[in-house]
């Protein structure tokens, strides 16, 4: 089998930057100081990188809310109310300004300790309150309820994105991604492409073998499918029996190798479940999009779904691409 990372049309393409839905929370424990006071400071970082934490800290507001604007940004902050530039509070109020962020759990931690000061913070997006001087412990447990938000929050943002059958995005979720990778093509003209496909006959599968045995079929298929992609393609469920994977820096040509390997995965070996053996296939429809052309998702989209039309009235089992790379003949 061949290499597919080792094509030419791929190699611009950051391989850090991975589609897969690995939970945020779960990867990372690092958290933001930011003080302008070198005795908080040294305190807080102590304390947190004995706790096993990775820091991150600051001194003033706009060296903090730049780090906060980055891809990997911590995803729990310490703020000191007053600092220079922009105060705590006043990152506060940004971050719950700006939506389309990972939530960051804000704590502000401030020598003023009247209850008036207490509520502006929160009422400005504070998660949790601190007094100077504070207690290690006070601090520990805060972090502590701060982690437990954060991962709650994560888990329920992962269930909505994913596919209970097959564990993968759902529609919603794998949408997400196609845009987010389509607006990457548009920035920095690396290519990218989609491929559709759906389930041959699908529906006798299910009369004739029943629908548990049907879901069993399409859990395999989906785990066909994954093992043919790389860590950062994507594959979500888009429909009942359809599948659409997005390709960061494939081209038509790339994509539909990888199509042409998903297409012999599944109708190469029969599926067996429950004692029976069950032969399935897919037709496939393959859209690519370059930087000059900057079409929208939902045209790429229907792009490959044309030529994945095409594929099934031409006998299906088989990977069809859209005539210009974006464009399905009509
Ligand atoms: P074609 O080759 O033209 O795609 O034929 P098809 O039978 O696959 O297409 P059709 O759209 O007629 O049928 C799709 C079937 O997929 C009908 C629907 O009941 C079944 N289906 C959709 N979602 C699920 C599911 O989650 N589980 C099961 N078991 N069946 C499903
Ligand atoms: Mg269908
Ligand atoms: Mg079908």
């Amino acid at each position: 089998m061949e290499d597919q990372a080792s094509g030419n049309s791929e190699q611009h393409f950051d391989q850090s930057q991975h589609l897969s839905s690995a939970s945020l929370v779960q990867r990372q424990n690092r958290i933001l100081i930011a003080d302008d006071e070198s005795v908080t400071c040294r305190k807080l970082h102590g304390l947190l990188t004995g706790q096993g934490y990775e820091v991150v800290v600051t001194r003033n507001g706009t060296d903090a809310w730049e780090c906060l604007q980055r891809d990997d940004t911590p995803l729990l902050a310490i703020l000191d109310w007053m600092m220079p530039s922009i105060s705590g509070v006043d990152i506060c109020r940004r971050l719950r300004a700006s939506k389309a962020r990972p939530y960051v759990y804000a704590i502000i931690l401030t020598a003023k300790d009247e209850r008036p000061d207490l509520i502006k913070a929160m009422e400005a997006g504070a998660d949790d309150y601190l007094s100077k001087p504070f207690d290690a412990d006070e601090l520990r447990v805060r972090l502590a309820a701060g982690w437990r938000v954060l991962a709650l929050q994560d888990e329920l943002r992962t269930k909505a994105l994913h596919d209970d059958l097959t564990g993968l995005l759902n529609r919603g979720g794998i949408l997400d991604i196609a845009r987010r990778e389509v607006a990457k093509t548009v920035r920095l003209g690396a290519p990218m492409a989609v491929v559709l496909a759906d389930v041959d006959h699908f529906k006798d599968v299910n009369d004739v073998h029943g629908h548990d045995i049907g879901d069993a079929v399409l859990n395999e298929t989906a785990q066909r499918f994954s093992a043919q992609l790389r860590d950062y393609d994507a594959l979500g469920r888009y429909g009942g029996e359809e599948f659409l994977a997005v390709l960061p820096g494939c081209d038509a040509t790339t994509a539909a190798r990888v199509a042409e390997r998903m297409r012999a995965a599944l109708s190469d070996t029969v599926v067996t479940t429950r004692g029976q053996n069950i032969r399935v296939s897919a037709s496939f429809g393959v859209a690519a999009v370059a930087s000059a052309l900057e079409p929208g998702v939902a045209e790429l989209i229907a792009a490959a779904d044309k030529a994945l039309y095409r594929g099934k009235s031409s006998g299906r089992n088989r990977v069809e691409v859209a005539a210009d790379g974006t464009r399905a003949q009509p």
